[in-house]
């Protein structure tokens, strides 16, 4: 079941109220429509009843999607910072939704589930990007380490990311953009081949993917950002 909650929010332009349905929880199996709201970049859009200016909420859901192995907890961009903190409570309410925690039949659903934390829309919608297109999301992350070596220009900043946007054949899109505002910086393509090269090498490729897949939160950002899960614990 897909579950929504009114909430009262601030229009970020005139200041008036808006009370807005807010989604907690997502059921892509039963709402393949959400799916593709968030693919289309228009889930959770709302208009300002006094000044008609159209904005969009953060998200903050748990995603399940049974039919593509997917649970993803889709946080607001802002949170990044305290991905740690997040990490453990997202590991705590999957444990009890549908791992060692849950009934067994919870747990049959969870076994075949892969568990992601998400900070800001261009995050959760690169996760069923990968999962459309058969892409494993840790591959796609070293990918990315290796693009930052060979590409000419980096705007890699606080806020600043770079994600997958659009697959077409074999042609991979991605974007350097400000993750709050959903906004375009950069857009630049690369081979498929690029990505294969190096998911058909996983012994040199070991360390990093290990340190990529330690939690929830399987994003590069994560390994310029604070200590670290090792430091923590
Ligand atoms: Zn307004």
């Amino acid at each position: 079941m897909s579950l929504f909650h009114p909430i009262t929010v601030k229009c970020p332009k005139c200041e008036a109220d808006v009370t807005v349905k807010a989604v907690g929880s997502v059921n892509a199996d039963r709402r393949p429509d959400f799916r593709e709201a968030i693919l289309e970049d228009r889930f959770q859009d709302t208009t300002c009843g006094a000044c008609e200016h159209s904005f969009r909420l953060q998200p903050e859901f748990n995603y399940l999607d049974a039919g593509n192995g997917q649970w993803i907890a889709a946080m607001p961009a802002p949170d990044m910072p305290r991905y740690l903190e997040i990490e453990d409570v997202v590991s705590d309410l999957f444990a009890q939704s549908y791992g060692p925690k849950a009934p067994k039949a919870a747990r049959d659903v969870g076994d075949k589930l892969s568990v992601r934390l998400t900070f800001g829309w261009p995050a959760v919608r690169e996760k069923l990007l990968c999962a459309a297109h058969d892409l494993d999301d840790v591959v796609l992350e070293m990918m990315k380490l290796d693009l930052l070596r060979k590409l000419p220009s980096v705007p890699i900043g606080p806020g600043i990311e770079l994600r997958l946007v659009a697959v077409v054949d074999d042609t991979l899109a991605l974007c350097w953009m400000q993750s709050a505002r959903e906004e375009v910086l950069e857009q630049f393509t690369c081979p498929r081949g690029w990505y294969d090269t190096i998911s058909s090498n996983p012994d040199a490729w070991a360390a990093v993917h290990a340190q990529l897949s330690d939690g929830a939160f399987v994003d590069i950002q994560k390994l310029y950002m604070g200590a670290g899960r090792a430091a923590a614990e």
